[in-house]
This record gives C-alpha cells, structure tokens and sequence, in this order.
C-alpha cells in the first residue's frame, strides 16, 4: 500500500474574497480551457493549474495508474493568505477546509485531510484547528514563516501545544521565501529559495527548543527537509565554534535532533535520499510528490520505486512512516 502525504488540491470554485472582504489579493480561479484554469493573484497570473488540482474524479484515475492508494490532500500554501485580517483569513481557511472535509468523508478509504489555519491569530488558528480535529482531519499544514515571522516558540507554542494536545500531524510547507524578490530571475524562488525556507524553519525550531518543549509533536517537512540536512554538518560546526550566537536558546547540539522530526521523500535525487536515510533514519520518510505540479514527481512514487532501497525500506517509506506520522489505522 502507498500512503502519499504530499499532495495539494483546490475547490473547483472559489468565491470572489477581495470582492467580499473589500481589499487584497485573494487567489482567484479562472477556467479558461475545460481542463485547465488561471490562478490569479490580483491582476498577474500566479499559475496555471491543470483538471488533476481540483477534480476528484480525476484525481483517482491517476491514483489507480499510479498505484498510489490514499492521497493525504492540504492546500496550495499561497492560499494560507496569513497576510489577511484575521477574522478574513478564518473564513478563507474555512473554506478550503469543508472543500477537503467533504472529499475524506466521501471517499475515506482514499483520501486523508490536512487542515489549514489562519496563524496571523494563534486563537483562531486554534479553533479552527480544534474544529477540523473534530471533522475526520489528521493534521495540519502550515507555513515555514507567518508574514516572515520565524516559528519561534514565543509565537507559535500555544499553536504547537494545541497540535500535540488533539494528537493532529503538522506538516510544514515552504512558502513566500526569504528574500525571493532578489532572486526572481531562472524561477529560483523555487529552486534555491524553497530548500532555504525548508532549513530556516526546521533551524528556528531546534535552536529555539520547539522540540523539546513539544515532544509529542509531530512534524513531517516538505521536500526531504530542503537543505537543512544536508548542510547539517556546517550547522553544527557553528554551534560548536559559536554557541555564543547559536546555543543562546538551546544549549543542545542541532544533530541529536535528526531523527526527531520526519521528512517527505520528495529528493528528486536518490543519492540525496540514501544520505538523508542515513542521517534520520528510513522510519522517518514519508512518501510525498508534491503531486499534481510540475516541480513535483511526475509519477508519484517513482522516486523510491527505482531506488535501491530494499523492499523493506520501500515499505517504510510507502506505508509504516506515512502511518506513523498521521496515526492512521487502515485495515
Ligand atoms: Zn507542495
């Protein structure tokens, strides 16, 4: 059985927000092409999605010519609109979440939820989190910074503490990447920026001893962890030879960290792979394809299928981790 924790989906629909609110620039949907729309962010062209983003049907044909057989669906980050007021941003994620409630309830057996929340208000993010734990979700994804605000313990516990106490997985999504407005050249946003988006959070977490003071959260990172593991050597380096600047939260060294927190198998690279397994461990990989985008897996799953891994490692990956992680029981 493969579990793919990794993949994003939109409602077919969306109300005009800017319209209803009276200000910003809501993500809007243009259907321009019977299998294919426009997402538009105020008067630019954000992306082009194609039919497999918002149609379910769809979705399970190529699940079956995939042989992925449960798909844990969040939303497209550039929806998280954290930027919103906060009471907006509630009814945004709203929204999105009784758009993916009724897809796990309809096909429960195939579809797993991840919630979204508005985390520019820890209140409401909470409630919003409590009321998706009491509508079948598993988890929640959230971004790797809130309008640029680092997920430091002093901001997030009490969001951290809410995840850990209804028991729900939090998978964190890189988005709006640091300094992407000097880099918007080659799409480099998305290549060099997302990995670096991935470390500061999976950084700030350890240095600022989220880990330690949430030990039953769950987190699972996107993209392998995007550079974080595979610079650990440096990071650890600099707590040694400076814990002046880097131990003043945390007086533990960052590797006793890895093993910790999962990481999807989303590499594109199965050297990369084999090194991460090697620094964390095979149990805390998850399967993700970023499915149904173009920096994705464009067969979901293929990565580790042709991978050297045994058959048991694969197994890990496919099923036990993704299980583990979300604390899912499938007969
Ligand atoms: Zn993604």
């Amino acid at each position: 059985m493969i579990i793919d924790i990794h993949t994003h989906i939109i409602p077919p629909q969306l109300p005009d927000f800017s319209k209803e609110f009276g200000y910003g620039e809501f993500i809007q949907l243009q259907h321009h092409h019977p299998k294919k729309a426009w997402m538009i962010q105020g008067d630019k062209k954000f992306r082009e999605i194609d039919i497999n983003c918002w149609d379910v049907s769809v979705r399970l044909e190529e699940m079956e010519k995939f042989k992925i057989d449960i798909q844990v669906l969040s939303t497209i980050p550039v929806m998280f609109s954290y930027w919103a007021k906060p009471k907006d941003g509630l009814k945004v994620a709203q929204f999105l979440n009784d758009h993916i409630a009724e897809i796990i309830h309809q096909y429960s057996k195939k579809f797993v939820g991840l919630a979204t929340v508005p985390l520019q208000d820890i209140n409401l993010a909470i409630q919003e989190l409590e009321r998706c734990k009491s509508i079948g979700f598993k988890g929640v994804q959230i971004g790797s910074n809130v309008n640029q605000k680092n997920l430091t313990e002093q901001e997030f516990g009490e969001f951290f503490a809410a995840c850990e106490s209804l028991d729900m997985a939090l998978f964190i999504h890189p988005w709006e990447m640091m300094g992407q407005e000097y880099i918007t050249k080659y799409w480099l946003p998305w290549l060099v920026g997302m990995p670096a988006e991935t470390a500061r959070a999976i950084a700030n977490m350890i240095f600022s001893g989220v880990f330690d003071k949430h030990p039953q959260l769950r987190v699972c990172f996107a993209h392998g962890g995007g550079s974080f593991i595979p610079t650990i050597g440096r990071i650890e380096h600099g707590w040694e030879c400076r814990p002046d600047l880097v131990a003043i939260d945390n007086p533990n060294n960052p590797r006793h960290y890895l093993g910790k927190f999962w990481v999807d198998s989303h590499t594109c690279d199965h050297k990369l792979l084999q090194y991460i397994i090697d620094e964390i461990g095979v149990e805390k990989i998850v399967q993700g394809s970023d499915y149904p985008f173009p920096l994705g897996e464009s067969i979901p799953g293929e990565l580790v299928r042709t991978s050297p891994l045994t058959s048991e490692q694969k197994d890990i990956i496919f099923n036990k981790a993704p299980m583990e992680w979300l604390k899912l029981q499938v007969e």
